[in-house]
C-alpha cells in the first residue's frame, strides 16, 4: 500500500552529439518530461516520459502534451487515495484518461521506482529477475549523418553489432542507394535493419527491400505505416529480410493483430509507447506466445528511461538487441552516475529500484524556460 503526496514534472531539453534525422523529422536536441512521485513517506521515484525528439510526429504526444496530461488529469489521480500497488495505479489512470500511454508509463516507471526503493532490490526482480546483466545495443544512424561511414566505424570498433539506418529522403530510391554504397563499410557479421518509419508504401516496400536484403539488409523495421498489416505479411513473404513492427505494436491489441496477420518476426517493444513496463512485459509475453521475436526498443531517454526499459528487458528469455542509445546520443543527463555501456552492450543499472539518482543541478540545467 502507498499514498502519493504529489507529483513534480519538469521539461529538459539534452543536447544531442549530432543532429539525428529519422522518418518523420529532424533531431536537433532531446526533450523529455522529468517526473518525480513523491510518497507520503518520503520515498521518491523517478520517471520520464519521453518520445522521438520530444515533439509530437512520431507517437501523438509531446513534452508540452505529456506535461499536461500529467499535472492536470494522472498526477491528481494518483494522489487522490492511496493505493494497493502498481497494478491498482495503472487502472487509476487509465480511468483518468483515455490513450496518453506516453505520459502514463513515466508515472509507471516511477511507482516501479518507488516499490523497488521500499523493498531495497532493483525494478528487475520485480519482474522475476534478470537473465542476463548486458543488452547488446544497436548504433542509429540518422538519415543525414555526415560522415556515416566513420561513425560507423567507429561505433563497431565500440563494440556494437548491430546498426541500423533511418530513411528519411524523399524518395525511398534515394534512401536505398545510400544505403547500398553505406552497406560496404559494414562489416559482414553485424546486423543491418533499415527503418522507414512507416513511410514507405507497398510497391516501394517490394521493389527495394529483396535489393538491400540481397546486399546485406537483415531487417525491415516498419517499412510500412501502421495500419498496413496485410502488406507488412505479404513484405515479410517477399522481401528475402525479417520484419519487425514498431509503430504497429503500441499494446497487447496490437501485439495480437499483428501475430494474427502474420505481420511481423520481431516486435520492437518501448516501454513509454506502450504506456508502462507492465504493459511493454504484457506485448513481449504476446510475442513470445506466437513465436516473434523481441526486441528492445527505444525512445532517446536519458539514463531514468533507459534504466527502466533496461530493467526489463534483461529479464526476458531472449532478446534481439535494443536500442537504448539515449546516453550515447546526448551529451549530458539528469542523473548523478549515468547507465555505463561496455563493448557496445548496456549495463543493467543493479542499485535499488531504477538504480539512478537525479541530479538537481542538472536537472537546472536543462529545464525548459
Ligand atoms: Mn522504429
Amino acid at each position: 500500500m502507498f499514498a502519493i503526496r504529489s507529483v513534480d514534472t519538469v521539461v529538459v531539453d539534452l543536447p544531442i552529439r549530432r543532429r539525428h534525422r529519422i522518418g518523420v523529422g529532424v533531431m536537433t536536441r532531446q526533450s523529455s518530461v522529468v517526473v518525480q512521485v513523491h510518497t507520503r513517506d518520503g520515498v521518491t521515484g523517478l520517471g520520464e516520459a519521453v518520445v522521438p525528439g520530444g515533439g509530437p510526429e512520431w507517437g501523438g504526444e509531446s513534452v508540452e502534451t505529456m506535461k499536461a496530461v500529467i499535472d492536470l488529469y494522472l498526477a491528481p489521480a494518483l494522489c487522490a487515495a492511496p493505493m494497493s500497488g502498481v497494478n491498482d495505479a495503472v487502472a487509476r489512470l487509465d480511468r483518468a484518461s483515455a490513450h496518453n500511454r506516453f505520459a502514463k508509463a513515466a508515472l509507471e516507471m516511477a511507482l516501479w521506482d518507488i516499490v523497488g526503493k521500499v523493498h531495497g532490490c532493483p525494478v528487475s526482480e520485480l519482474f522475476g529477475g534478470l537473465v542476463r546483466d548486458r543488452l547488446p545495443v544497436l548504433w542509429s544512424v540518422g538519415a543525414d549523418t555526415e560522415r556515416a561511414a566513420d561513425e560507423i566505424a567507429d561505433r563497431v570498433a565500440a563494440g556494437h553489432r548491430m546498426v541500423k539506418f533511418m530513411m528519411a529522403h524523399p524518395s525511398p530510391a534515394e534512401d536505398a542507394a545510400r544505403i547500398l554504397g553505406l552497406l560496404r563499410e559494414v562489416p559482414e557479421d553485424v546486423v543491418v535493419v533499415v527503418d522507414p518509419n512507416g513511410r514507405w508504401d507497398e510497391s516501394a516496400a517490394r521493389r527495394w527491400l529483396p535489393r538491400l536484403a540481397e546486399a546485406g539488409v537483415d531487417i525491415a523495421e516498419q517499412p510500412l505505416p501502421a495500419w498496413n498489416l496485410d502488406g507488412m505479411a505479404r513484405i515479410r513473404a517477399s522481401s528475402g529480410m525479417r520484419v519487425m513492427a514498431d509503430e504497429a505494436v503500441a499494446s497487447v491489441h496490437d501485439a495480437v493483430a499483428v501475430s494474427r496477420r502474420r505481420s511481423a518476426d520481431l516486435f520492437s517493444v518501448k516501454v513509454p509507447k506502450s504506456g508502462g513496463l507492465a504493459a511493454a512485459n504484457g506485448i513481449a509475453a504476446v510475442a513470445r506466445a506466437a513465436g516473434i521475436g523481441c526486441y528492445g526498443g527505444g525512445t532517446m531517454e536519458t539514463s531514468i528511461g533507459t534504466s527502466a526499459a533496461a530493467q526489463l528487458f534483461g529479464t526476458w528469455p531472449v532478446v534481439h538487441g535494443c536500442d537504448l542509445i539515449g546516453p550515447l546520443l546526448m551529451t549530458d543527463d539528469v542523473v548523478v552516475e549515468p547507465v555505463s555501456y561496455e563493448n557496445g552492450d548496456l549495463v543493467v543499472p543493479r542499485g535499488p529500484g531504477l538504480g539512478v539518482e537525479l541530479d538537481e543541478q542538472k536537472l537546472r540545467k536543462y529545464a525548459r524556460e
